[in-house]
C-alpha cells in the first residue's frame, strides 16, 4: 500500500473544514436571493450578508462599517494601495522588498502611472526591517506618505510589530496598510485598537474557500473603489457579494479563534519538532525563520548546494511530500523567490518553506524529515 502524501504547505492554501462544508451546502440550499433585491429573497440574502460582517467585525475587534468582502487578499491589497494614491493623495509609499507579489507589483505600477515615489527598507537575514530606519525616512517627510508592510512574511513567517510601526506611522502622520493574510485565524487582533488603517484576509489561507476575502479600512478613511459597477459593499467594491464565500469565510474564522490557543501550541510544538530533527539530519542547513519572532505555521529552511538541488521539490513531491521552494510561475515551474533573494543574496543553495496546521501531526514530521534524508542523502 502507499503511504500517505504529507501536505505541508498550509501557507499556500488549505484545505476547507468538513464543518464548514455542510455550512457550504447549507447556504446553497437555503439562501439564494441578490442581497441588492428589495424583496423578500433579496432582504434574507441581505441579511445573512450583514449577520456574517458582524461575526467577522467582531473577531477581528473593528466596526462592521470598516469591514468590505471582496475576492481575495490580491484584491484587497490592490484596493488598498491603488485607492490611497487616487482617492488620499498619497505620494510616497514606504515598504519592503520582501513583501507579497501582489503588493510589489502594484508599487511598480504606482510608480509608472502615478509617479509615487517607492521607497524600501533594507531587512536582514531573517527578513527583519529596521525600526529605526523607518522613523528616519519618516522624518522629513513633507509629502503624503503611506506605509505598507506585512505582519507576517509568508515564506519566512517573520513577524512584525504592529503596535510599534503603527505608532511610528502616527507619530509621523503616515497611513498604515499591513497585510495580513498570512495572520488572520492565527494571532488575534484588535483592529480597532492598533494603530493601522488598512489590513487585508483571504479565506483560502484560513480553511474556507479560494476567492473570497475582505479588506479592512478603518472609518477615518474613504476609498474609491477599484471595480465600478453597483453600490454593493458601500460602493466600495461593486460586484454581487459571494454569500456562500462570505458565510464559509465566517464560519472557518469562528472556528479558528474558538480554541487559538491550544492550536497556536500545536504549531509550536510541530515547528520546533522540525527543527530539531532537520538540525540533527542535516547541520549544514541555515534556519530563515527567526525562532520566537514569526509565525509558528512557517519553517524556512536553507538547504546547502549540492548538485541536483534545483530539482529538490519535485523530487519531494515525487516521493509524496508537498512543500513550497519559490513560487509557481505561469508554466507550473518553480521560480526563484525574491525574498530568499534578498535575504541570503549570494547563497547558492535552496530554501524550502514548510507549514503546517492543526490538522498536521508529529508523525507527519518524523515522515518527512526521513523522506529528505532519502532524497538529499
Ligand atoms: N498576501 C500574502 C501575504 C499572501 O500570502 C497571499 C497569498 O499567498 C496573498 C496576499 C494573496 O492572497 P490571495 O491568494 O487570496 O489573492
Amino acid at each position: 500500500m502507499q503511504a500517505k502524501r504529507i501536505y505541508l504547505d498550509y501557507a499556500a492554501t488549505s484545505p476547507i473544514l468538513p464543518e464548514v462544508i455542510d455550512y457550504i451546502s447549507e447556504i446553497a440550499k437555503t439562501i439564494f436571493g441578490n442581497p441588492s433585491s428589495t424583496h423578500a429573497e433579496g432582504r434574507i440574502a441581505k441579511s445573512f450578508l450583514e449577520e456574517h460582517r458582524k461575526t467577522i467585525s467582531s473577531l477581528l475587534k473593528c466596526n462592521s462599517s470598516e469591514l468590505f468582502f471582496t475576492s481575495c487578499g490580491t484584491e484587497s491589497n490592490n484596493l488598498i494601495l491603488k485607492s490611497s494614491v487616487s482617492t488620499l493623495g498619497v505620494k510616497r509609499i514606504i515598504s519592503s522588498p520582501i513583501e507579497h507579489s501582489c503588493n510589489l507589483q502594484c508599487f511598480k505600477w504606482l510608480q509608472k502611472e502615478y509617479k509615487t515615489q517607492v521607497d524600501f527598507l533594507k531587512v536582514n537575514e531573517f527578513g527583519q526591517i529596521d525600526l529605526e530606519e523607518l522613523e528616519s525616512l519618516l522624518h522629513d517627510n513633507s509629502q503624503k506618505t503611506l506605509v505598507s508592510l506585512m505582519h507576517v512574511n509568508n515564506e519566512l513567517g517573520t513577524l512584525l510589530n504592529l503596535e510599534e510601526t503603527g505608532h511610528i506611522c502616527r507619530k509621523h502622520h503616515a497611513l498604515f496598510h499591513t497585510d495580513t493574510v498570512q495572520g488572520i485565524g492565527f494571532f488575534p487582533y484588535n483592529f480597532s485598537e492598533l494603530p493601522i488603517d488598512f489590513a487585508s484576509g483571504s479565506a483560502h489561507k484560513f480553511y474556507a474557500p479560494k476567492s473570497c476575502g475582505f479588506a479592512y479600512i478603518n472609518n477615518q478613511n474613504i476609498l474609491e473603489p477599484l471595480l465600478h459597477g453597483g453600490s454593493q459593499e458601500r460602493s466600495v467594491r461593486a460586484g454581487t457579494e459571494n454569500l456562500i464565500g462570505i458565510g464559509a469565510m465566517s464560519k472557518a474564522l469562528s472556528y479558528c479563534y474558538s480554541d487559538l490557543e491550544n492550536r497556536m501550541t500545536h504549531l509550536e510544538q510541530l515547528n520546533l519538532q522540525l527543527r530539531s530533527l532537520l538540525s540533527k539530519q542535516f547541520p549544514d542547513i541555515l534556519i530563515n525563520s527567526p525562532w520566537h519572532a514569526s509565525s509558528p505555521k512557517i519553517l524556512n529552511v536553507q538547504f546547502p548546494y549540492f548538485e541536483g538541488i534545483e530539482l529538490l521539490t519535485i523530487k519531494l513531491d515525487i516521493e509524496g511530500l508537498s512543500v513550497s521552494g519559490g513560487s509557481a510561475c505561469a508554466s507550473g515551474a518553480e521560480t526563484a523567490s525574491h525574498v530568499i533573494s534578498q535575504i541570503r543574496p549570494d547563497h547558492p543553495g535552496k530554501a524550502i518553506r514548510f507549514s503546517f496546521s492543526h490538522l498536521t501531526n508529529s508523525e507527519e514530521i518524523e515522515r518527512c524529515v526521513s523522506i529528505l534524508a532519502k532524497v538529499i542523502h
